[in-house]
């Protein structure tokens, strides 16, 4: 069990928080969603279960962005910082928000059906469609349909 805690925050330094790194993972996302709510093409987040996040500055401003989920980001200046699914005991913290993302590579690719060509990818990590997650399939009825 580690002690060291990770921290991390929104560009302009209104919002902070802390993560316990136990029982974490880390993933690549290239789903639709997450690349126009980041704005970029690939959006690597952590899965953290609730009770290892904290928030130490500030307070998050959360948009409703499916029937399953909302996210959480910075009302000052932006920065998208959780996915966090209704009713569930974990979030995603987006991996770039971390004082040092190098403690978190990645260990797979998810959303890959929102992969772009001209992004090369030349590892040989899991890659997952969005719509075959078991967990999405759960929550959306079993069609992968309105996730995120
Ligand atoms: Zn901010
Ligand atoms: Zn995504």
């Amino acid at each position: 069990m580690t002690t060291d805690r990770w921290s991390g925050g929104c560009l302009c330094g209104a919002i902070r928080y802390e993560i316990d790194p136990a029982n974490i993972r880390s993933w690549y996302c290239h789903c639709r969603m997450c690349q126009k709510w980041t704005g970029s093409v690939v959006a690597p987040s952590v899965l953290v279960p609730r009770a290892n996040f904290c928030l130490t500055r500030g307070d998050v401003r959360y948009f409703r962005s499916s029937a399953i989920a909302e996210r959480g980001f910075c009302a000052s200046c932006g920065s998208p910082l959780l996915f966090a699914p209704f009713g569930q005991d974990w979030l995603c913290v987006q991996t770039g928000t971390l004082d040092d993302p190098e403690l978190a590579p990645p260990t797979g690719h998810f959303g890959i059906e929102g992969h772009v060509s001209w992004l090369p990818i030349d590892d040989s990590l899991k890659k997952v469609r969005t719509e075959d997650d078991p967990w999405i399939r759960e929550m959306t009825g079993g069609t992968g349909k309105g996730r995120g």
